[in-house]
């Protein structure tokens, strides 16, 4: 069933849409699995649309006032979308697609398995390895989580590196790390306030 984006009010196919939830609390919540309780409305991963879900969209779409800003609504995002990366990924090794660990990884790319490599932000070693270069070089190496995050969802330590290597478990991980850092829109210039002024004026 189509629904319609609680920010620029267009209708499309759930697959293009991500949910939200109005929590226990009265709280806002990204339910980016689709799998929460509760009374939810839908909306674009698009900047813009997130803009204008936070500027009144969601407090219309759910009769509430959440009282939330911007800058506040477009963080709720990015961390809803950090967890659903870190739960993709532990989703993905107990369902065995996925490699970890430098030496794993490096079989798993030269065995043409690897979908998706993952590299630890805090793991400058491991990302300047010869085998990585032509990875990093196209953008198919993607930069995301800390060694202590993979080994929280993972259950070793240590580990810097990650290698994908199931087709659809790599563009659901490759879209949520895009979403972590989803960019807000600017505040319109001070030009363009002045010509909106004016037309209202
Ligand atoms: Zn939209």
């Amino acid at each position: 069933m189509n629904r319609t984006c609680i920010g620029c009010r267009a209708v499309s196919a759930p697959e293009g849409l991500v949910r939200l939830v109005a929590g226990p609390e009265g709280e806002l919540l990204f339910d980016l699995a689709g799998r929460a309780f509760g009374r939810g409305a839908w909306l674009h991963p698009e900047p813009s649309c997130l803009m204008q879900a936070a500027r009144g969209g969601a407090d219309r779409a759910f009769r509430q006032a959440f009282g939330i800003v911007p800058s506040q609504f477009f963080q709720l995002f990015r961390d809803a979308a950090e967890r659903r990366a870190l739960g993709l990924i532990g989703a993905a090794r107990r369902a065995k697609k996925l490699e970890a660990g430098s030496s794993a990884v490096a079989e798993a790319i030269e065995r043409g398995f690897a979908e998706l490599v993952i590299v630890a932000t805090d793991a400058r070693a491991a990302a300047s390895q010869a085998f990585l270069e032509p990875w990093i070089a196209s953008g198919r190496a993607q930069a995301f989580g800390t060694k202590a995050s993979f080994g929280a969802c993972l259950g070793r330590t240590d580990t810097a590196l990650l290698a994908v290597t199931e087709p659809r478990f790599a563009s659901e991980i490759r879209k949520a790390i895009e979403w972590t850092s989803l960019p807000e829109p600017k505040a319109p210039s001070a030009r363009a306030a002045r010509s909106i002024s004016s037309e209202v004026g």
